[in-house]
This record gives structure tokens, sequence and C-alpha cells, in this order.
């Protein structure tokens, strides 16, 4: 692998945003290889071309993000079981043979984000609160049950696509209205925010923690800003916090060995090398 020049890349639009080349370029150069990692602003009615250009081109496969992450399972010859649970997709590998198979790493990502900042965190331990119902929530609440999660108490400002998400995922995820979202807090051992309300130009979310026992672990998927209002209201108070750095660059690490051959490592450099974009 190390003689061979491979591609890579995220699609998405707008796309100009994404820390992915940062993250992938500098593992590529911590590990001597030959390749790059560019970034592809595909418009939607240009994402089935732009998918099927990867094999002519002989990329080894992509990222796709937002608005793509839907669409692009369907243009997929092969689905990862996980990633059909979710309904969507945000890697893309392409095989020896030129066959595309679709894969979803956000959810191993947050959980593994949580490991690191809590190495004995069990899903386990307590019921969860989560904000919102979207492709963030999706993959985050698959993971937390698959993870042995036995409590997960979910809300969304649109109750209905909460529901429709309960419905599929079972029992144990109970759906509760918007309105209830402070009580929701109490006696949880985990709070999960994947709404985008906190993130740069966005209001910040509205929830009080009165109800928030300390102990309880807070997370955001939202990474700009690093530290959010609630990730903020919730250190100052006494909670331990995990912003969504941890999550992003975790969903990176199977991708880039899918591609490149390395499970790469999460080291302070890299951290640095993100951060310095902010
Ligand atoms: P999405 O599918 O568009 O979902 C957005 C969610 O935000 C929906 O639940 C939506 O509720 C809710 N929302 C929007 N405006 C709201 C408001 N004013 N009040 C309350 N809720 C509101 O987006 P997504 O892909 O799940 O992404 C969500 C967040 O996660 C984004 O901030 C994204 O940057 C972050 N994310 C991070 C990573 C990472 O690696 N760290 C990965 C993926 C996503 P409705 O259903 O009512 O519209």
């Amino acid at each position: 692998m190390a003689n061979t020049y491979v591609m890579a890349g995220v699609m998405g639009w707008p796309v100009a945003h994404s820390r992915s080349p940062v993250i992938h370029n500098h593992w590529i150069r911590q590990y001597g290889l030959q390749g790059a990692y560019g970034l592809f602003p595909v418009q939607p009615h240009r994402l089935e071309d732009a998918i099927r250009g990867l094999r002519a081109l002989g990329l080894a496969g992509c990222n796709v993000t937002i608005p793509h992450k839907v669409d692009a399972m369907q243009l997929m010859d092969r689905v990862d079981p996980l990633a059909r649970r979710v309904g969507a997709i945000n890697t893309i590998v392409v095989t020896p043979e030129g066959a595309l198979h679709g894969f979803n790493n956000d959810g191993f990502g947050y959980i593994q984000s949580l490991r690191d900042a809590r190495p004995d965190w069990q899903a386990s331990a307590g019921p969860a609160t989560v904000l919102g119902a979207g492709g963030a929530a999706r993959a985050i609440v698959l993971s937390l049950l698959d993870q042995g999660a036995t409590e997960v108490r979910l809300l969304n400002r649109t109750r209905a696509k909460a529901q429709a998400m309960a419905d599929e995922f079972g029992p144990c995820v109970q759906v509760f209205d918007w309105s209830e979202r402070h009580e929701s807090l109490s006696s949880i051992a985990l709070l999960v925010n994947t709404t985008n309300q906190g993130m740069h130009g966005e209001p910040e979310l509205n929830i009080q923690l009165e109800r928030l026992p300390q102990e309880a672990l807070v997370s955001d998927a939202i990474y700009i800003p690093l530290e959010t209002p609630l990730l903020r209201a919730a250190r100052l108070r006494g909670n331990a916090t995990v912003n969504g750095l941890g999550m992003l660059l975790n969903q990176a690490r199977p991708a880039f060995q899918a591609w490149f051959g390395v499970l790469p490592e999460i080291t302070p450099a890299l951290h640095q090398a993100v951060m310095a974009t902010f």
C-alpha cells in the first residue's frame, strides 16, 4: 500500500467548512503514505454522477456529508447492516473490483468519544436523554442501544420524527414532548444534544439543567464551537462534558483504515492541527 498513491475525499454541499481534509492529510503525512484527501463540493443533482465517478477516477472511496448521507445510500452496491439501520451512510469504500460499499461510522465515533473521555463509561449506567431526531440522532441512539442502553428518552422539536424513530428502534426508546426536555433530565446518566442548536450561527439550545444529576455525562455532537453554551453550562455546574470533535475524529479512523490500510491514532498533534483551524 505504501507505494501506491491513494486518493479519497469528502462530498458535500456546501463542504468548505469540513475538517476531514485536515484529519486525513495529517494521517497520510504521519504514516508516510502516498496519497491525498480532497474536498468535493457536489450539488445534490450531481450526486449520482459524482459517486459513479469514484470508480472511474480510481479513488479508494470518500466520505459523504450533508445533504448527501441518505441519497448516497441508494447508490451503493452493498450497504453495511448498521448503516442500513441508521438509514444513511457517511463513508464509501470502492473495492478492488470496483464495487461501492456504504458504511456509517458516526455512531462508532460517538461511542468512542465517550470512552476516550471516560474509559469506564457504560451505556447501561442509567437512562440517556437524546435531544433531536435527525441523522446524527439515529446513528447515536442505535449505537447506544447496541452498547446496552435500556432507556433512551428521545425528544425532538417535531415530535412525529421522534415517534417514528421509537417505533422503528423498539421499546427502550421512549418519546417525550419537546416541552418536557427540562424534566427529562431527572435521574439520567447521559445527555446528548444532536440538534443544531448551539452551533456557530444558531441560537443556543434552550434547556434548564436544574434536574440534571451532577454525575451525568453531557455531550454535544456539535464541534463548532468546541464548547457549546450547553457544554459550558454543564461544566460550570460540575458535570463532565464531551464535545463533538471526538466523534468527528473517531468516525474518521475506520474510514482511513479501509482506504489507506492503517488504523490511525488520535494524537495530541492531530488535535492541535484541527484546533488550529477554528
Ligand atoms: P439534521 O438531520 O438536519 O437534524 C437536525 C436536528 O436539529 C433535528 O432534530 C431538528 O428538529 C433539530 N432542530 C433544528 N432546529 C431546531 C430548533 N430551533 N429547536 C430545536 N431543535 C431544532 O442534522 P444532523 O445531521 O442530525 O446533525 C445535527 C447536528 O449534529 C449538527 O450540529 C451537526 O453538525 C452535528 N453532527 C456532528 C457530527 C460529528 O462528527 N461531530 C456528525 C454528524 C452531525 P426537527 O426535526 O424539528 O427539524
